[in-house]
């Protein structure tokens, strides 16, 4: 269940996304393999909600799984992250969403790496990075 502690009318969602980050976060849509801005991304940070700014993944929990699509084998917090099932296209899949404003993220998979076992599989279009600088290169 999503608390939707952020409410914003669908104006204002549409107001503040791009198109395409409105479609994929508020209309439960997808982005095409190998198109998004993160799924190749090594860069140390942390990614956020892309509507409400709440940080979800650690560039310490992503890896590259292949998909073409940011994957992470955790998240930051597991409380932030709402489920649901989802049986469109088919396919019984886990819909992951952003606890506090219930923006679409993606799908999470029991086909991860240890230590979870889980990939979140995450549309660049839902998230935001905030880069880390390195402390001295310790
Ligand atoms: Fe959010």
């Amino acid at each position: 269940m999503v608390s939707h502690e952020i409410h914003k009318s669908e104006e204002d969602w549409r107001q503040k996304l791009t198109p395409e980050q409105y479609r994929i976060t508020r209309q439960k849509g997808t982005e095409p393999a190998f198109t998004g801005k993160y799924y190749n991304s090594k860069e140390k940070g942390i990614y956020t909600c892309a509507c409400c700014g709440n940080p979800l993944f650690s560039s310490e929990s992503k890896y590259d799984s292949g998909s073409g699509w940011p994957s992470f084998w955790q998240p930051m917090n597991e409380v932030d992250i709402a489920t649901e099932t989802d049986s469109n296209y088919g396919m019984v899949r886990t819909e992951i969403m952003c606890q506090h404003c219930g923006a679409h993220l993606g799908h999470v998979f029991e086909d991860g790496p240890e230590p979870t076992g889980l990939r979140y599989c995450v549309n660049s279009a839902s998230l935001d990075f905030q880069g880390k600088e390195i402390d001295g290169g310790v």
